[in-house]
């Protein structure tokens, strides 16, 4: 029961209420050891088309994949969770800009060269990410917000990076 009450259902990440708080946790110890912590939003771009064209199981099975691709990328001491919608966070400890940078880019990566199949059909997914380190802003929602205006950003100049 309380592993349900943490996990998205669709991909069996962390679910929302869950990153809050882990956020929170990672956010103090951060501060307590003077650590670096980088938030990254992903959002995959168009998705709104996959589901129109293709269908809402498609769009299902394109999160869980995705999701895979999270998991795959991440280290194991890094969390990643669903935050709603085609929304997903990673939080990674110890890791400055240029280190989520890597990261970020290599899920957006992956996503562009992955074949996502269904039911016989490709479906072409592309992902945008938005990125901020805690020590550039002053509290976490600050840190989040900062993450999403770049994601924003990569959303108007084009997407897929
Ligand atoms: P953008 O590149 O600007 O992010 O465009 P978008 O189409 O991805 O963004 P928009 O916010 O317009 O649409 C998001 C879509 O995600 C609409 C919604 O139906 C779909 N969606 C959200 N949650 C789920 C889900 O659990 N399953 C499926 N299949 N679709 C979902
Ligand atoms: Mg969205
Ligand atoms: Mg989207």
């Amino acid at each position: 029961m309380s592993e349900l009450a943490v996990t998205d259902p669709l991909t069996g990440l962390y679910n929302r209420r869950q990153l809050h708080q882990i956020f929170e946790r990672e956010l103090n110890i951060a501060r307590r050891f003077d650590i670096y912590l980088c938030f990254i939003i992903s959002d995959l771009d168009h998705f709104k088309e996959v589901n129109d064209n293709f269908g809402h199981d498609a769009g299902d099975a394109v999160l869980s994949a995705f999701a895979n691709i999270l998991k795959h990328e991440a280290r194991t001491v890094d969390i990643v969770g669903r935050f709603g919608g085609e929304e997903f966070m990673a939080i990674l400890s110890e890791t400055d800009i240029d280190g989520a940078s890597i990261f970020a880019e290599k899920v957006r990566d992956h996503v562009q060269k992955a074949r996502f199949m269904y039911k016989g059909q490709r479906i072409e997914v592309t992902v945008s990410c938005g990125l901020a380190e805690r020590t550039k802003y002053p509290s976490l929602d600050a840190t989040t917000k900062a993450a999403d205006d770049y994601l924003y950003k990569a959303k108007k100049e084009g997407r897929n990076r």
